[in-house]
């Protein structure tokens, strides 16, 4: 599970989102300027670097919030709603950059790539800074981050070659093509982000759950019903139950409890709740 972050490393990060705001802004005023969907694609794309980043900042405070009596693990999970809202609008607006980009395949001349090649070439100057900003940083969103920066660069060179092409050879099709390898491209980008949230929120893990407890079997054969589930990325919760003899006491029972314990703390459960019961015979 991750570890935590210095406040002159969180200083960096800050800067490196609000650059991510500035283009995220550069390319919606490009596509207000000129309704080309090129620029909408990467409006939705860099919506969520400056989004996902401001919501990974903010979880730094949010999870100093202490526990509350109705909310026993804090409020961590609130950095997966907010994330998962963020995908939400992600998927919306990639779609109408699609719906929109359509009508541009049959209509005689398309809409203007000029504030495209501005905000790509802007885009191209400050993504190296924001590596740069993100270079090495512990923390695991941050440090994914940095490397998606890289992608960025990917996405928005793509973006700036095409405004260029079709600014020699103004095409609807060649527009539409662009458009959807973008798109195409920034949703592979960010499956991480998609997929690790839903799995969060389905109480999942990415961890192999089948082979732990069949492992555990081969120690304690009295093991079963075994659950792990991530709570957040600091918290990996697990629940086993343990099948004892009827007469045993909690002195005998401790070593096999504290062996679980730290076998599962190797896969990084880091709050586990153990349940013996008396004999297989009484099986539920
Ligand atoms: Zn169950
Ligand atoms: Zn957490
Ligand atoms: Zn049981």
């Amino acid at each position: 599970m991750e570890k935590g972050n210095p406040a002159g490393r969180r200083g960096r990060v800050a800067i490196a989102n609000a650059l991510y705001w500035i283009l995220f802004l550069a390319f919606l005023l490009s596509f207000i300027s000129s309704r080309n969907a090129l620029s909408m694609a990467l409006v939705s794309d860099r919506i969520v670097d400056a989004a996902g980043m401001t919501i990974a900042l903010a979880s730094y405070s949010i999870v100093q919030l202490p526990p509350t009596g109705k909310f026993t693990y804090g409020f961590h999970r609130l950095e997966s709603i907010f994330s998962v809202l963020l995908i939400m609008t992600f998927i919306l607006l990639l779609l109408y950059t699609a719906i929109i980009s359509i009508p541009e395949i049959y209509s005689s001349r398309i809409h203007s790539p000029l504030y495209t090649v501005y905000s790509s070439a802007l885009s191209l100057l400050l993504l190296p800074i924001i590596a740069l900003l993100l270079h090495g940083d512990e923390n695991l969103t941050t440090k994914t981050m940095g490397i998606h920066t890289l992608q960025d660069i990917f996405t928005t060179a793509l973006a700036l070659v095409g405004s260029l092409i079709l600014i020699l050879y103004p095409s609807g099709f060649v527009l539409f093509m662009f458009v959807i390898v973008i798109i195409v491209v920034s949703i592979i980008m960010n499956w991480g982000l998609i997929t690790g949230n839903i799995r969060l929120l389905m109480e999942g893990t990415d961890i192999n759950t089948v082979e732990i407890e069949s492992s555990l079997k081969q120690r304690f054969p009295m093991v079963h019903h075994l659950h792990i589930w991530d709570v957040c990325r600091h918290y990996r919760m697990a629940t086993v139950h343990v099948y004892a003899a009827n007469n045993s006491s909690l002195l005998e029972l401790e070593p096999v409890r504290r062996e679980i314990d730290d076998y599962l703390k190797e896969y990084g459960v880091n709050h586990l709740t153990l349940q013996f019961e008396p004999s297989p015979e009484l099986k539920h």
